[in-house]
């Protein structure tokens, strides 16, 4: 049997996150088949062709699959998944919200945020915040699961040929209707993908505080933007840049926390950055117990002495 990986489509094409999950499957040693459900797909499949690790891509092109609606994508993956062993995609908000509807539905395990692929059927996943890795065991019979993307190196966009098949749509299941999406217009890099993250956390203060203050350094560094939960919460940053358990989880070669204590669900999502500075007022900040370098002074004057001095 083979296994069916699900892509995920945004304005560019196929997300980085889906080419982790077919590295991920590459792992099992069989057949990797994408499915690519969307509409207008022409060029994304044939851009997709090349991917490497892929023997085939089902195109599944209909109206009701835009906007990867996952009321309207569960019945074609309830459709497809008895046909393969294991079905695969990111643990992102898509993944998480489309696989476990699907598994539910054909009553077969869900294993997610897969960070190590033991065995077919064997799994290593976080738990506690992080602080616990656990390996599990699926049943025999249909898995589907979801892999942190930022564990697997993407598959190269190039060097396959995959076989494209063309499959019927299975219609609107008509429950949820795509009325809008507000995309955030930034020059700055992806906070999942980027190489360099800077965040800030409660002690920015205010909104206008936290922007005015780390946006000049992100432009510097040509850096990311992330918080922590308390930050986002309260109001000074938006929901996407939260980082950790339940916000984004990162793997940047340079990590910056800015005033942030460094809780467990806030180092859940950065633990596996390469490097880690943190900038804290608190010597017992435990930031300060993950970070490779520390400095303990106030944060509102580091960050403009650091701009300034990258500017030079
Ligand atoms: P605080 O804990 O208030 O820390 C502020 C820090 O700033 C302190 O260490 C202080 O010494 C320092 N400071 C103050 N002034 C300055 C200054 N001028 N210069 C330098 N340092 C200064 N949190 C996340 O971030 N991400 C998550 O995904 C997440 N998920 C959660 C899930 C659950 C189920 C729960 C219960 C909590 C979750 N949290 C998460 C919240 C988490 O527990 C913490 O409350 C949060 O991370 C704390 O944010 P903070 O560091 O900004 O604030």
């Amino acid at each position: 049997m083979s296994i069916l990986v699900i892509a995920e489509i945004d304005s560019h094409g196929i997300k980085a996150a889906t080419r982790s999950a077919i590295a991920a499957a590459g792992q099992f040693g069989e057949e990797v088949h994408l499915l690519l459900a969307g509409s207008d797909l022409a060029g994304i499949a044939a851009k997709a062709k090349s991917i490497n690790g892929l023997s085939k891509i089902l195109v599944a092109d209909a109206a009701e699959y835009a906007h990867g609606v996952a009321e309207n994508l569960t019945p074609l993956l309830v459709k497809l998944a008895p046909s393969y062993s294991t079905v695969v995609a990111a643990a992102t908000s898509f993944g998480k919200n489309l696989l476990p509807r699907a598994a539910a539905l054909l009553d077969a395990a869900m294993v997610s945020e897969v960070t190590k692929i033991v065995s077919a059927r064997t799994f290593v996943r976080p738990i506690y915040a992080g602080n616990l890795n656990a390996t599990v065991e699926a049943p025999a019979g249909l898995a589907l699961i979801t892999i942190r993307p930022t564990v697997f190196e993407a598959a190269a966009e190039t060097g396959g040929d995959a076989a494209i098949e063309n499959i019927a749509a299975t219609g609107d299941a008509g429950k949820t209707t795509f009325v809008s999406r507000e995309l955030a217009v930034s020059d700055r890099p992806e906070l999942a993908t980027a190489k360099v993250v800077i965040s800030g956390g409660r002690s920015l203060g205010s909104k206008e505080a936290f922007h005015g203050t780390l946006e000049p350094l992100a432009a510097q560094l040509g850096a990311a933007i992330g918080a922590t939960r308390a930050a986002v919460d309260s109001g000074m940053a938006p929901n996407d840049w939260q980082v950790g358990q339940t916000g984004t989880v990162i793997a940047p070669d340079l990590y910056i926390a800015f005033g942030v204590s460094g809780a467990a669900q806030h180092v859940g999502g950065i633990k596996d950055a390469k490097v880690i500075v943190a900038v804290n007022t608190d010597p017992d900040a435990p930031i300060f117990q993950v970070a490779d370098y520390g400095l303990v002074a106030d944060l509102f004057n580091v960050v403009p002495e650091l701009t300034a001095a990258l500017q030079h």
